[in-house]
């Protein structure tokens, strides 16, 4: 993931479900949670007030309640000194009396005047009444206290013991009863108010205790959901991260932006890591495939590694692979692995890859069509990899993808499909790489006319299956060859048509030969073969075989055949010529020079070789000369050759 991606993501980071920051709703929670004491106390202040007022009320209503007693009181006890006046004899008996009586009305208007003053609103016209018909009292009970001082106390009684005495005391009762009544009301009222006030308080007092207790447990659940278990789940990712466990969940539904933003950090940190992980492992891959790759001798040591590395790589991926044969108009099936086709050959045009030049992906667009070197059955995604080697087209990858109960797993073949291409270009380069090697190495030990191994590899040859034979007790024979006057035929027919009679002198060497056989240019006109396993009798014939062989060339050239060609054959076996390729070497020169001095297309034998009985007879040549061309046993060897392969040793 680049730096711009991970900032564009968390760009577009959306907030938390709700939209609020965790600093907002921490905040909220908090002013709440401190909120509510002040709540308490102001609920609590009018709940004082409340109590002040019912506990005011109360008094009045109660204090009214005493003057009620009070007054009942006075007026009884003013009523009993009345009835001490009424009984006295005279003045002089009735005066304590009168003076408890006058006493008593004063104390009865001080009683009625203090309440008038206090008395509750509802009331106030009853208390107004009352003192009203106190005050009428007072006047009647001071006119008795004055006629019995001043008259008698019969005309006291006179006055008092009647019914306008009765009625005004009875008007008396009267109204105190009324009081009484109401005042008796007032005190319910109260006491209700009270109870009412209390149950109010109560009730107020319980829905914030519910608050403050439903507030914590918010509070709780919040610390617990909303900080605690993103906390938590933060620390179990992180350190499994710190630990290098990058196979598990990152759980990105975080209630707080916050949170959520913490864990995007962590996923993208995730995502990076398990992408790098992913590159290494891919670089690793691809090192490990180059590193085979660079170590394969041959194309088939690369074909075969190629399809064991891919087929573990990709487990679940049919492939092969094609390369281009020679004559480039097919393509040749190299290797097929995981259950991939092996058709034999196939057209560059069925393939849509090919065709275009670029990697053919099948299935990826909406708009596809089908290579035509697939069996129609297959109905799978594939994809077709040209592999591209120095510019030039030389083979194809071919790849099928598994689908995953019928249905294709678009992810995993995106990526199946990343790595083939990846793998394709490390393919390509080795594939180029073998081929450069083989033509270098071709080029380092074949002759570029003949195709032929060159001398220097002929010389390898022979020190190598010298020390061969010598250990296993074989024979090695050498033929040395050389084209009989051959400067004629540039002479004559140019340098070109030269060209053209080595080389066919050189097809017919390799195909004569067997595949242990060596057959290889010397330089100019003369060709060595070394013949490991060969005694002499054999060698002979092969050489009488070749010889007869190159006799019967037609070379045409500029629409005309040219002239017949031979060759001069010298023959030397290991180890009776030598114990070295030297000597060995050398005695087939002396021996094709014996050759060419006695008359040219023949085959002679070194002096060395033993006289055998047996020794092959050769059949004579046509040519135009006096004696047939035949085997020559050893004799006296001829002058030394201008050229000595010996010597090239
Ligand atoms: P002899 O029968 O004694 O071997 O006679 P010759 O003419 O074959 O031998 P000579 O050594 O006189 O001539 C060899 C000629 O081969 C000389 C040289 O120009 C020619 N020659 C050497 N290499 C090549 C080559 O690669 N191509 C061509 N066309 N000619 C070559
Ligand atoms: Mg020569
Ligand atoms: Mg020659």
């Amino acid at each position: 993931m680049t730096l711009l991606e991970t900032r564009s993501l968390f760009r577009n980071l959306s907030p938390g479900p709700g939209g609020y920051s965790l600093k907002t709703r921490l905040y909220s929670i908090i002013a709440f949670l401190g909120l509510l004491p002040v709540l308490g106390v102001a609920l609590a202040l009018l709940a004082v007030e409340l109590s002040r007022r019912d506990d005011a009320a109360l008094d009045r209503v109660a204090r009214g309640t005493i003057n009620l007693e009070r007054v009942n009181g006075l007026v009884y006890a003013v009523v009993m000194e009345s009835r001490g006046i009424y009984m006295s004899a005279d003045w002089g008996a009735a005066e304590p009396f009168a003076n408890n009586l006058v006493r008593q009305l004063g104390e009865l208007q001080d009683v009625a005047r203090a309440w008038k003053a206090d008395a509750i609103a509802s009331q106030q016209s009853n208390i107004e009444d009352l003192a009203e018909r106190i005050d009428q009292f007072v006047r009647f009970r001071t006119e008795l206290v004055r006629l019995g001082k001043e008259e008698s106390t019969t005309a006291a009684r006179a006055f008092g013991d009647n019914d306008a005495n009765r009625s005004v005391r009875t008007a008396l009762n009267n109204n105190l009863h009324t009081v009484a009544h109401a005042y008796e009301q007032e005190i319910a009222k109260a006491r209700t108010r009270v109870e009412a006030d209390e149950r109010y308080f109560l009730a107020i007092l319980s829905a914030v205790a519910l608050l403050g207790a439903a507030a914590l447990g918010g509070g709780l659940l919040f610390v617990k959901t909303a900080l605690l278990a993103p906390v938590l789940r933060m620390r179990d990712s992180m350190l499994h991260l710190a630990q290098g466990e990058l196979d598990f969940a990152m759980d990105g539904r975080q209630r707080a932006r916050e949170f959520a933003e913490m864990a995007k950090a962590v996923e993208v940190f995730h995502t990076t890591l398990v992408d790098r992980q992913k590159l290494n492992r891919e670089a690793r891959l691809l090192s490990d495939l180059n590193e085979w790759l660079q170590s394969c001798n041959t194309l088939g040591e690369l074909y075969q590694m190629v399809a064991e590395f891919l087929g573990r790589l990709l487990p679940g991926c049919a492939g092969s692979l094609y390369i281009y044969a020679n004559s480039r108009d097919v393509l040749e099936s190299a290797k097929a692995w995981n259950g991939g086709k092996m058709t034999p050959a196939m057209h560059p045009d069925d393939c849509w890859g090919l065709r275009r030049g670029r990697p053919y992906a099948f299935g990826e667009t909406e708009i596809d069509f089908r290579c035509s070197h697939l069996d129609p059955s297959v109905e799978s995604e594939y994809c077709c990899i040209p592999i591209l080697a120095h510019g030039e087209t030389i083979g194809l990858l071919h790849l099928e993808f598994a689908s995953e109960n019928g249905e294709p797993r678009k992810e995993a073949i995106a990526e199946q499909r990343r790595l083939g291409l990846v793998c394709a270009e490390q393919i390509s380069l080795a594939i180029a790489n073998v081929k450069l090697r083989d033509q270098l190495r071709d080029q380092s030990i074949r002759d570029v006319l003949t195709g032929l191994f060159n001398r220097r590899y002929m010389l390898e040859t022979c020190r190598r299956e010298f020390s061969r034979a010598a250990r296993a007790g074989q024979h090695i024979s050498i033929l040395s060859i050389d084209v009989d006057h051959f400067k004629k035929y540039n002479d004559n027919h140019g340098h070109d048509a030269g060209d053209m009679v080595l080389r066919a002198v050189g097809n017919c060497l390799e195909s004569l030969f067997r595949n242990e056989d060596i057959p290889c240019r010397f330089g100019g006109e003369e060709f060595v073969v070394i013949l490991p396993g060969a005694d002499a009798d054999a060698a002979a014939r092969r050489a009488e075989q070749l010889r007869s062989k190159v006799e019967d060339i037609v070379v045409r050239y500029l629409e005309k055949n040219l002239p017949r060609i031979t060759v001069s054959i010298g023959v030397a076996v290991f180890p009776d010529a030598g114990d070295n390729p030297q000597a060995v070497l050398k005695a087939a020169d002396q021996a094709l020079y014996r050759a060419k001095e006695k008359g040219r297309n023949r085959v002679e034998l070194s002096a060395t070789v033993a006289i055998v009985s047996d020794a092959p007879t050769v059949k004579p040549a046509p040519m135009h000369r006096a004696s047939a061309p035949r085997f020559q046993g050893p004799a006296e060897e001829a002058d030394q050759p201008a050229f000595s392969l010996a010597d090239a040793c």
